[in-house]
Order: C-alpha cells, then sequence, then structure tokens
C-alpha cells in the first residue's frame, strides 16, 4: 500500500496526552462537514472546542490531518487520551448501500489505520465495547466507547466495519482499491464492441460514478501522448494486481511506461 497524502490543516484544538500510550485506534461520523476542507475550517475555530487527528472525504489517497498523533484530540471524551481518531466525512444514519458509493472514504478510512496500527503497534482487532471501555488494543468505533466515551452512537449499523478493517489488513481490494468487476467491465467498455451478451455479469446495472471516472482515467492514458494500446493494456494489467494473462508486451518494460504508471497510479 502506498503511504496516503496528509493534508495538513493544524487544529488550535488540541492538549498532552501526558504520556499516556495510545491503545484505541477510534472511528467516527463528523455529522456535518462533507470535505476534509469543511471539517478542517470548523476544527480551525477554538470555538469549536472539537477536534479529531484526521479525516475521510471521497478523495483519493488524502486525508486531512488536524491534530499530530503525539496529542491528545477532542472528539471522544473520557477517551481521548487513548485514542488517536478519524472523522469520515459521512453520517452514522448513512445505510450500507449509501457507504458503498464511497469506496474512496473507506479505502482512506483502511490505509489510515493500518498507518496508525503500524506506528502504534497496535493490532488491527475489532474491540468489543467491553475490550474498548477496558483495557483492549485495537480498532473501535465511538458508539464501542459508551457513556465513558461521551455516548454517542457513530459510525451507525451501515458502517461497513469489517470490510474496512479486511481492508485494512491486506486482505482486501487490489492496490488500486477498485473491485474485480471494474477492471472486467472497464475492459469490455474500452477494448470491445461492447457487445450486451458479453457484458461482465457482476458489473451491476447501474456503473456508479466513481467507475465512470476511473474509466475516464484510462481513456485519459489512452491518449496520452506515445503511449501505445500495449503499453496501456500492461498498464491496467499492472495496476489491477497482474490478474489474468500477461498483455503481449516486452518482457524488457522501457522506462517511461515505467513513468506513465507511476503516472497513471498518482491519477487515479
Ligand atoms: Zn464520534
Amino acid at each position: 500500500m502506498t503511504t496516503l497524502v496528509r493534508k495538513q490543516m493544524p487544529s488550535p484544538n488540541f492538549s498532552s496526552r501526558v504520556n499516556t500510550p495510545v491503545r484505541l485506534i477510534v472511528l467516527h461520523t463528523a455529522e456535518g462537514a462533507r470535505t476534509i476542507e469543511e471539517l478542517g475550517h470548523y476544527f480551525a475555530s477554538s470555538t469549536s472546542n472539537a477536534s479529531s487527528h484526521v479525516g475521510a472525504d471521497d478523495k483519493k489517497n488524502t486525508i486531512g490531518e488536524y491534530v499530530k498523533r503525539a496529542n491528545k484530540a477532542w472528539t471522544q471524551s473520557n477517551a481521548n487520551p487513548v485514542s488517536v481518531s478519524m472523522e469520515l466525512c459521512a453520517f452514522a444514519s448513512w445505510t450500507a448501500a449509501e457507504w458503498d458509493k464511497h469506496p474512496n472514504m473507506l479505502e482512506n478510512c483502511a490505509r489510515w489505520i493500518a498507518e496508525e496500527a503500524a506506528y502504534f503497534e497496535l493490532p488491527i482487532t475489532k474491540l468489543t465495547p467491553a475490550q474498548a471501555q477496558g483495557l483492549g488494543k485495537g480498532v473501535c468505533q465511538h458508539r464501542d466507547l459508551g457513556s465513558w466515551g461521551g455516548a454517542h452512537h457513530d459510525c451507525g449499523d451501515g458502517f461497513p466495519i469489517d470490510r474496512v478493517l479486511n481492508m485494512a489488513r491486506g486482505e482486501g481490494d487490489s492496490e488500486m482499491g477498485y473491485p474485480d468487476w471494474f477492471w472486467d467491465w472497464s475492459n469490455w467498455y474500452l477494448t470491445t464492441d461492447r457487445d450486451p451478451q458479453h457484458r461482465p455479469s457482476a458489473a451491476p446495472a447501474d456503473i456508479p460514478e466513481w467507475a465512470w471516472t476511473g474509466v475516464e482515467e484510462i481513456t485519459k492514458i489512452n491518449k496520452r501522448f506515445g503511449m501505445t494500446s500495449g503499453e496501456r493494456d500492461w498498464i491496467i494489467w499492472l495496476v489491477a494486481g497482474k490478474q489474468g494473462q500477461r498483455p503481449n508486451v516486452p518482457s524488457d518494460i522501457p522506462d517511461h511506461w515505467w513513468d506513465d504508471q507511476k503516472w497513471f497510479v498518482k491519477q487515479t
């Protein structure tokens, strides 16, 4: 996994952990802000009297950072000294279907969990409320902290915590975060005459917006100066995790193909 870009938007709302070790990675929904910038603006005001370490929205591979890990953020009451926290720019009332429309946000969340778990040497384990409010080490949601943590109910019943933790453990999606059907479908869409009979059956009838954006990125590559269809096929095959047959391209990949591949990963 690549390292997340952390856009710095420092909040004045923090204090010292007074040497308390971090044992909880806590997930929240922001219940208002829809972007990391909006959330940063809110936390930047001392009158809000609130903060969180980071926030996640739908921007690929980028999160907002408001409070540094070493300090205590103000978002889960008595649990603040032992927690590092993320606000998802989402609502606890979201259904599972609504969460599914935000794959980048979920991936950013998963990657952040992985980075914090590595930094604080914590297991990527889903804690029960008793463990979270006791001495457990791992990942929980704000609601698991009960009245000790301020009696909140985020991230809600629809939040796909198990899927996020699987991704954080690296057991989930490919490096790109796209599901398998996307690669089958985009290949069908871009490289065939789109015979409905050959449309990949795993692709949903309504293609979500993020998948169309993905197709646009692939199309941009295709149009890029000097890029042949062989190179494009190779890049798609590579970033999809080398699934299926290797495209018929030279075994010695030209240097500029690697550059283009890095460019592609950055764009998507
Ligand atoms: Zn919360």
